[in-house]
């Protein structure tokens, strides 16, 4: 079979690598002229985005990922109010990037190449490239992202909905931080709740993958309320003056909103989290979005990870629902050689997954942002792809 995987992040890569394993002929096709470089920071790692870097290609946990033993909440004082044993695993999107790229052959992944078009007759499926290459292959697979042109085309009613508020982010050397701090978020998530907001710190891989304590970071997520409308455009509106969509990268965002962050993170947050928050060099910001669809497969075609639903942050699934539908994918193709029984297959299941993770990190966004009914130690507070915990 020949496989056309549109996108080259971490959906993609994992779904090309399991299709090469079953012994398709595939190619990744990314719009990026250059190897994808971190955008963001932290990821919660969890099972499902270990498992083909696990079970396929032999890497040890240990060696790309941090493991944390507890979960903490601190009060504005900075005294611990919660302290429960929960172990979780941390990574960073650079570090399972690079691991899973270094699974590809380099002829396998082609950057500059953008998707503008594509044409299924039934028979097969004709790929047009913004360079102006053309492919002809038997199944495309859209892992095109939160802004996907394919969603975009086959779903055009499935827009995102902004949630009223952002994730502001950053990260800060470990080994610029006290003692007092190091010793206080360490070996931990910390949490921070108060009204109409939380935020949550833990440690990631350093720059390069390290994992070693005093190279590693510490990554934060701060959630913030911004009215629809002006508020939120002011925000997104970058120090050169451009109206941003669904994220600030570092560096982008306009000073006089760095700097009211910070003077609020020194004002409002615990001692130990706002030392996190104050000394990050360039936080950033990603727009919390709700979108889900009604099909994931459509012809010769589906669509995977962020190009189908996207979930608010707070289960920490991304990463784990592209992942899954990848295996899920490539087990339907496996189950079934007609290959619109394998896409109905694979559709069914994984519109279950995404509905579910989307109504579930609704609720717990909801909770926190507008309700104010966390408690600290709340279980549906538990990260998990399928249900907290899982
Ligand atoms: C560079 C980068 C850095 C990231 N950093 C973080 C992070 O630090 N923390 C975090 O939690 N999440 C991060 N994410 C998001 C995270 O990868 C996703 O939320 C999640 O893993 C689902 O991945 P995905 O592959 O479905 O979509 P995405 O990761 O969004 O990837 C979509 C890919 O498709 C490519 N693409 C889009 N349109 C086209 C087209 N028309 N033709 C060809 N290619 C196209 C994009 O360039 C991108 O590489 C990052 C994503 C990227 C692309």
């Amino acid at each position: 079979m020949k496989v056309a995987v549109i996108g080259g992040s971490l959906g993609g890569l994992t779904a090309a690598l399991l299709l090469r394993d079953m012994g398709a002929n595939v190619h990744v096709y990314e719009r990026s002229a250059n190897e994808l470089v971190q955008r963001g920071a932290g990821i919660g790692f969890l099972p499902e985005s270990q498992r083909y870097l696990v079970s396929r290609a032999g890497v040890a946990l240990d060696d790309i990922s941090i493991a944390t033993h507890h979960i903490r909440y601190l009060d504005r004082a900075g005294m611990v109010v919660h302290d429960e044993q929960h172990d979780y695993r941390f990574s960073s999107w650079n570090t399972v990037y690079r691991q899973l790229y270094a699974c590809v052959k380099p002829d396998m992944y082609r950057l500059g190449h953008e998707m503008v078009d594509w044409h299924d007759d039934g028979e097969s499926v004709r790929v047009d490239f913004r360079n102006g290459t053309q492919i002809t292959v038997d199944l495309v697979v859209f892992a095109d992202g939160v802004n996907s042109l394919a969603r975009q085309r086959l779903i055009p009613t499935a827009t995102p909905n902004y949630a009223g508020y952002v994730a502001w982010r950053g990260m800060v050397h470990e080994s610029s931080l006290s003692e007092d701090t190091f010793a206080m978020l360490d070996d931990a998530i910390t949490y921070h709740v108060y009204a109409n907001s939380h935020i949550l710190v833990y440690p990631i891989p350093g720059v390069d993958g390290e994992i070693e304590r005093g190279k590693r970071l510490f990554n934060f997520v701060w959630y913030r309320n911004y009215a629809a409308g002006g508020d939120i455009e002011n925000l997104m509106t970058d120090k050169d003056g451009a109206l941003r969509e669904a994220s600030m990268p570092p560096g982008s965002v306009s000073a006089r909103h760095v700097d009211e962050m910070r003077a609020v993170a020194a004002a409002r947050l615990p001692g130990p989290i706002a030392d996190v928050v104050c000394g990050s060099e360039q936080p950033f910001v990603q727009v919390i979005y709700d979108l889900a669809i009604s099909d994931m497969a459509f012809g010769r075609t589906c669509l995977l990870g962020d190009a189908a639903f996207i979930a608010r942050p707070h289960a920490a699934a991304g990463t784990a629902k592209a992942a899954d539908d990848a295996w899920s994918l490539v087990e339907s193709l496996e189950a079934h050689s007609d290959l619109t029984k394998a896409l109905r297959t694979y559709e069914a299941k994984q519109l279950v997954v995404g509905r579910n993770l989307m109504e579930r990190t609704q609720r717990i966004g909801r909770r926190s942002q507008f309700d104010g009914n966390w408690t600290p130690g709340d279980p549906e507070l538990i990260f998990g792809l399928k249900a907290p915990g899982t």
